[in-house]
Order: structure tokens, then sequence, then C-alpha cells
């Protein structure tokens, strides 16, 4: 695709790329065409736009060279670490630098005396997991991504994933940064430390920023004891909206599950479809729960299994299914966190990240179908229902661009403000980015906005760190253009 009309920036000349190689090394600064091409998209549809420079620094010194460079010289930078985005987060719209982090991948330290990881933001989310379970701990923030997205990429989303039900998101977990600001200086705030109340919490403000206010190269993180046993529970429902009465009511009975995921039967079929696995009950009723309960306590995890169970059942649910074999477990959760991937594989979508109160989950999903209905697009919903989190894929298909392209802004816009009626939020984990930055006046009032931006001056006054993310257009109100996404 081709930038955005706006502000201008300076290109990314030959002395920038000279300076950016005597900074980081020649082998880390990438300028050919096919070296460049992959740091042109992430995981948002399918969009794509070219960087002009890829630099992959390894330390913080480096970082801190590549931001004073890019304020001197006036040329954006878009930070980037594992790519699977769904919100064009990394997508270097405005050409310039890609700053990836991929190469500041230590974990530094496993504390287990303070109960504190420090990582580097370039690690794998599932590699430190497995480093923390091997002496007994648990993060748990996995996002289904979580074997090719990063803790840098987690902290910038504030990343989210089904053991939020009970654990918390990112933000949860985040106890201290180390962070570059535009221009170079290098801010450290918080660490080692379970309890801060010294000042505005800086490294909260950056959790979630999207890589627009500095360039995170450190973070402490919050481990807590490993829970020793799980039970994992499947019931297909006869409705969509049976199977979402009955997650309110999971918690109604006094059970905090682990995790709590929404599947509509088309979603499970193309994951089915995708991996070659078939999971029993998939072809009965219109959706599917998928619920774990842990702690350190079989018996007692035992007994809240069977509270779901019957809570289910209860419900109207049309079988339960209480897998005793870890590998039958595990398989059910490799089905549920292969959907996004077998959904982009299946055909060309946008995906809504919508979030409302959980028991507002039946009318949502009542009304997103119809709205794809009238509007004759196919959907598949699924999500983080214990969070009140769907993600609703509307599929392209068999639809050509044109028709595609007439009827996508309209019903992304009706599933939107229809979240927004039922005190929801146009995105509970995926961030803003650019794909949805022009639905924000949507869920924001102007004043909050005004405010966002002028946060954003206070951190990046010049304004070249991953330029047209999160904020809408200055000069546009909703609607305005929407990108082509065929
Ligand atoms: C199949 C699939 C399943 C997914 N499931 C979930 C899920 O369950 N829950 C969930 O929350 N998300 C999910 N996601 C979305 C995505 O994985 C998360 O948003 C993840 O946090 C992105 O991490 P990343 O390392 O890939 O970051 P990237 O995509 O590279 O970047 C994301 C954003 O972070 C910024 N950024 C990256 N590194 C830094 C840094 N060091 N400093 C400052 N900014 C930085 C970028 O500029 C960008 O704005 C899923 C994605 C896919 C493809």
């Amino acid at each position: 695709m081709t930038a955005p009309p706006g502000r201008r920036f300076a290109k990314a000349g030959p002395g920038l790329v000279a300076a950016l190689r005597a900074a980081c090394g020649d082998a880390y600064v990438l300028t050919s065409a096919e070296d460049r091409r992959p740091y042109g998209s992430d995981e948002t549809e399918d969009l794509w736009f070219d960087p002009e420079v890829v630099v992959r620094p390894r330390t913080t010194a480096e970082v801190s060279a590549i931001l004073r460079l890019a304020v001197e010289e006036d040329v954006p930078v878009t930070p980037r670490a594992g790519g699977t985005g769904l919100s064009g987060g990394a997508l270097p719209v405005r050409g310039g630098i890609v700053l990836s982090v991929d190469r500041m991948d230590s974990i530094l330290e496993i504390d287990r005396e303070n109960l504190v990881a420090v990582v580097e933001p370039g690690v794998i989310t599932q590699t430190l997991q497995e480093a923390v379970e091997a002496v007994g701990l648990y993060y748990p923030p996995d996002p289904a991504s979580r074997g090719s997205c990063t803790i840098g990429g987690n902290v910038a989303e504030n990343a989210g994933g089904p053991h939020a039900a009970k654990y918390g998101v990112t933000k949860d977990f985040v106890l201290g940064l180390e962070a570059v600001l535009p221009g170079g200086k290098v801010v450290r705030p918080g660490g080692k430390l379970l309890k801060n109340r010294t000042g505005y919490s800086l490294a909260q403000v950056l959790v979630g920023s999207e890589g627009t206010l500095a360039v995170v190269t450190k973070v402490w993180l919050r481990l807590i004891p490993l829970p020793r046993h799980r039970r994992v529970l499947l019931a297909p429902f006869p409705t969509l909206e049976s199977a979402a009465a009955a997650i309110a009511r999971v918690y109604q009975a006094g059970v905090l599950p682990a995790a709590l995921e929404f599947m509509e039967r088309d979603a499970v079929r193309l994951a089915e479809e995708h991996l070659g696995a078939s999971v029993p009950g998939s072809a009965d009723g219109e959706a599917l729960l998928l619920a774990e309960v842990d702690g350190g306590d079989a018996g007692a995890v035992d007994a809240e299994a069977e509270t779901v169970a019957r809570v289910f059942a209860d419900g109207g649910a049309l079988d339960v299914l209480l897998p005793d074999s870890p590998s039958k477990q595990a398989e059910l959760w490799r089905v549920r966190r292969a959907i996004g991937v077998a959904v982009k594989a299946a055909s060309v979508y946008k995906e809504e990240d919508t979030v409302v109160p959980r028991t507002a989950l039946p009318a949502l999903v009542r009304g997103v179908k119809a709205a794809c209905a009238k509007a004759r697009v196919a959907s598949v919903c699924y999500g983080h229902a214990g969070d009140g989190n769907i993600h609703v894929n509307i599929l392209k298909r068999g639809l050509d661009d044109a028709a595609w392209n007439e009827r996508l802004p309209g019903v992304v816009e009706e599933i939107f403000r229809l979240t927004v009626s039922l005190g929801g939020m146009i995105s509970g984990e995926h961030g803003i980015g650019w794909s949805q930055r022009r639905y924000l006046p949507l869920a924001l009032s102007a004043d909050e906005i005004e405010v966002m931006r002028s946060l954003k001056r206070a951190f990046d006054p010049r304004g070249i760190l991953n330029p047209d993310k999160i904020l809408p257009d200055e000069t546009g109100t909703f609607p305005t253009s929407q990108p082509s996404c065929g």
C-alpha cells in the first residue's frame, strides 16, 4: 500500500544508513528489497508497506542511537517484534526505519526468591513460559500466538490470552520496564518491586502504547507458583445464545475458571480441517465452550470441574466432555489455539476484537450475527468469553473486491456501535494500531482522544515514533476513508 497523506517525513538517505551501520553493524542494517520485504507486513489482513531500511539492534545503546538519529534526520521509526499483531501496529505505514528487536532475545534472570523474571523484549512468550515452568513457576499471559509473539510485543499490546480469565493480562504482570524515548534518552520505571507509588506509573503508561511512545528494551515480570493440577471441559450448546448465557453462570456458581473460551461451531470446523484433527461433539449445536480450572489441590480442582460441568448441563449443553488424560486436554487446546491461523488460511478476513461485560455476551453474539446476515457477509466468532472478549471474523470468501470493500465498512461500524451500546469497547486485546484507528471516535470521547494526543506529544514531540497508529487522523472525524483490505 502507499503511504497515507499527512505530515511529511524525510527519507532514510545514504548518510542515515551509513550512521545506522556504524551504530549497529553492517550485517544488521537491511536495505535490499528482498531483505526488507518480510518487515512490511504483520498478521493484519493482507496489508503490506515498504520500509526504507530495517535495523536489528542488539543492545539498549544501539536502540538509543537509532532513535537519536531518527529524530535528527526526521525519519519515522516503526518498532517490531514477532510481527504477529492483528491491528497493524508494526506496519511501517510511512516507510522509514523498521526497528526490529528480534535479536534482543535473552532471558536475563529468573529470580526464584522474588518471583520475578527479567527479560529482553525479543524473547518468545512460550520460551519464557517453558523456562519458568521448568523451575516450578508460572507466567500466565498466553496469547494463542505464544509460539511466535514476544514479550516486547505483548507489553506493547497489553496482550491477553485464554488464561487472562483468571490471572489477568500482560499489564498485571509488568513490574518495570527499560525503554528508550524518541531522541535516545533511556528511562527505567519500576523494577523488582511488587509495590511502587512513586510518581505517575510510567511503566503502566507504556504498557499497551503500541510502540508509539517509546521502545521497550527490558522488562521485569511478576511470576507466580505453577498450579499443579488442571482439568479441561468441552461442551457443545444448541445455540450461540445458550452457550453465551452459560458463561456468566459459571462465575455465579462461585468458580473462577483459569480459562473460559467460546467457539462458534464453524470456527472449530476450520481449525479441525486445518490441523486434520477432530474434536468430539464439534458437529453438534451452534457453539462450544472450552473451560479450564486449575489449582494446587487435586480434589478442589476436581470439585470445581464438576461444578462447571453441572452449570453447562443445566444451561442446556448437549454433552459435557471432561477428559482425564493430559494428552486429550492438550489436543482440545491445540484445536482452540489453531482457530486464528485456520481462519486466515481459509479466507481473506477482517477481525474485530469486541469486548463487553460478560452478561452482555448473548446480546453481542446475536447482534453480530444479525448485522453480518443483513450485510450479506460470512462471519465466525470465537474468543476469550470469560473476559467478555469475542473475536468477530468477517470473511471475504467468494465475494469480489468491489462487494467486499462496499459491504465491510458498514458492517464493522454496526458491530462497533452495538458493542459500545452494550457498555463495551472496540478492542479487548489486539489494540487499535493502524487498522482500527478510524473507529476510535466511536468508542472514546473527543476529550479522551485529546488527552491521548497530549500524552503522545509529551513522549514524542516530533511525532517520529510509529506515526499514524492508535490516534485517528487529526483532520478527519469518523468516518474517514477505509483502507482497502481486499
Ligand atoms: C494466530 C494468532 C493468535 C493470537 N492470539 C492472541 C491472543 O490470544 N491474545 C492477544 O492478546 N493477542 C493475540 N494475537 C495478537 C498478537 O500475537 C499480539 O498482539 C502480540 O502481543 C504481538 O506480539 P509481537 O511480538 O508479534 O508484536 P508485533 O506484531 O511485532 O508488534 C505489535 C506492536 O508492538 C509494538 N512493539 C513491538 N516491539 C516493541 C518494543 N520492543 N517496544 C515498543 N513497541 C514494540 C509494535 O510497534 C506494534 O505496535 C494473536 C495473533 C495471531 C496471529
